[in-house]
C-alpha cells in the first residue's frame, strides 16, 4: 500500500506542525503550571481556549470529520498524520477541536441526530464552544462487550427513565452532555437491546460520584463513574431509533479507536526523539550516552517500533 500523503495533507501538516512550534510547545509548561496553581488536576487553564480561537481563525479546526460541510473533508487515512502530530502534546487535539470524546460524539451526531439535536448538541461543539462525554462502559458488565449492558432506559409517557451506573466515562467533568448507552428492550435480539440517549449533564438525578485512576494516574479531562438515578429524558432524546445504540456505537468506536492510535504514535515519536536528544547531550563514563552501543542499539529498536507501529495504524486506518 502507498502511504504517500496527498498534496492537501502535506500542506495541512506542515501548518499543524507550524502552530505546535509557534503555540503549543512554548505553552506545555506555561499549561502544567496552570494547573498545577489551581490546586485542581481537572482545572482547564483559559490558555486552551485562546488557542482554540487562534486555531480556529487560522482554519486548522475539525480535521476529524470525513463530511465537507464540517472540515477540509479528510478521509481516516488523510487524517492520521494530522493526529500524529496533534497527538505529540497531549492536550494539543483539543487545540483543534479534535479530541476524544467529542470527536466521537461530533461523528454520531451528524450522522444521526435530528435537526434539534444537531442544533442544540452539534453546532457547539463543532464551534469548540462544549464537551461532551460517552457513557457506556458500566463497572458490572464487560466493557469489551456492550451487548450485556444493564443500564436500562424505561418507557413511561413521552418519557425514559434511566437507572444505572456507567463508569470511565472520559471528561464528564467539563461536559454539558452525556450520549448514554442504555437497554431499552431486555428481550430484543443482541445487537437489539441498547439504544443511545442524548442526556444534558444537567437533568436531575445524573451524579458524577468520583474520577477513576487509570493504571495510578487520574487524568485531567477525568475518567468519571456517572450514576444515573431516575433520570427523566424526553423521547427526543433518542439517538437514531430504538434498539440502534449498538449499531451507532460501534460507528463511533470504530474511527475512535483508530483516532487514539494515531496520536499514540505521534506521542511515541517525540519520545524517540527526546531519548535521542538527551543521548547526544548527556556525558557519562567514557563519553556521551549516544556513543554507547547499547544506547544506540535501544534507540534504533525504538526508532523501529514507532515506525512498524505507524505502519500499522496506517493501514488499519
Ligand atoms: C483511559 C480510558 C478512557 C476510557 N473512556 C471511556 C469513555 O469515554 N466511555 C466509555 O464508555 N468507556 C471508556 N473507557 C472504557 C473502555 O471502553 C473499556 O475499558 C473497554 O471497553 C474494556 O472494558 P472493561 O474495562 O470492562 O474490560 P473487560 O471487557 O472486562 O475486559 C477485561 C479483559 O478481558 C479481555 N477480554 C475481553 N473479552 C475477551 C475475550 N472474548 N477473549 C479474551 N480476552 C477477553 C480484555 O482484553 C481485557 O484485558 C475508557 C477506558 C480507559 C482506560
Amino acid at each position: 500500500m502507498d502511504f504517500t500523503p496527498s498534496a492537501k495533507v502535506t500542506e495541512l501538516s506542515g501548518r499543524v506542525t507550524e502552530f505546535m512550534e509557534r503555540f503549543v510547545y512554548p505553552n506545555e509548561r506555561a499549561h502544567y503550571e496552570a494547573i498545577e496553581a489551581s490546586g485542581d488536576r481537572h482545572h482547564r487553564p483559559a490558555l486552551l481556549e485562546e488557542l482554540k480561537e487562534l486555531a480556529r481563525g487560522a482554519g486548522l479546526w475539525n480535521f476529524f470529520l470525513p463530511h465537507p460541510g464540517h472540515g477540509p473533508g479528510l478521509s481516516n487515512l488523510e487524517y492520521a498524520p494530522l493526529a500524529a502530530i496533534m497527538g505529540r502534546v497531549v492536550w494539543a487535539s483539543e487545540v483543534f477541536n479534535c479530541s476524544a470524546p467529542d470527536t466521537g460524539n461530533m461523528e454520531i451526531l451528524a450522522q444521526y441526530g435530528t435537526p434539534e439535536q444537531k442544533a442544540q448538541w452539534l453546532d457547539p461543539l463543532l464551534a469548540g464552544k462544549i464537551r461532551s462525554g460517552f457513557s457506556m462502559t458500566e463497572p458490572m458488565t464487560p466493557g469489551s462487550d456492550p451487548t450485556q449492558l444493564k443500564t436500562r432506559a424505561v418507557r413511561d409517557g413521552g418519557h425514559y427513565v434511566i437507572t444505572g451506573r456507567k463508569w470511565f466515562t472520559t471528561g464528564a467533568m467539563h461536559a454539558r452532555v452525556l450520549l448514554v448507552m442504555a437497554v431499552t428492550d431486555p428481550a430484543a435480539s443482541r445487537h437489539k437491546r441498547v439504544s443511545l440517549l442524548v442526556v444534558p449533564i444537567e437533568t436531575p438525578g445524573v451524579r458524577i460520584v468520583r474520577a477513576l485512576p487509570v493504571f495510578g494516574h487520574v487524568s485531567g479531562p477525568g475518567e468519571c463513574e456517572v450514576a444515573f438515578e431516575d433520570v427523566r429524558v424526553p423521547q427526543s432524546a433518542l439517538l437514531n431509533g430504538e434498539g440502534e445504540g449498538f449499531a451507532v456505537a460501534q460507528a463511533r468506536l470504530g474511527p475512535g479507536r483508530i483516532h487514539h492510535c494515531m496520536r499514540a504514535v505521534g506521542m511515541a515519536e517525540r519520545a524517540v526523539e527526546m531519548m535521542a536528544r538527551r543521548a547526544r547531550t548527556r556525558m557519562v563514563v567514557g563519553g556521551l550516552l549516544a556513543e554507547k552501543q547499547m544506547v544506540q542499539d535501544m534507540i534504533a529498536t525504538s526508532r523501529i517500533e514507532v515506525h512498524a507501529a505507524r505502519l500499522v495504524m496506517l493501514h488499519a486506518s
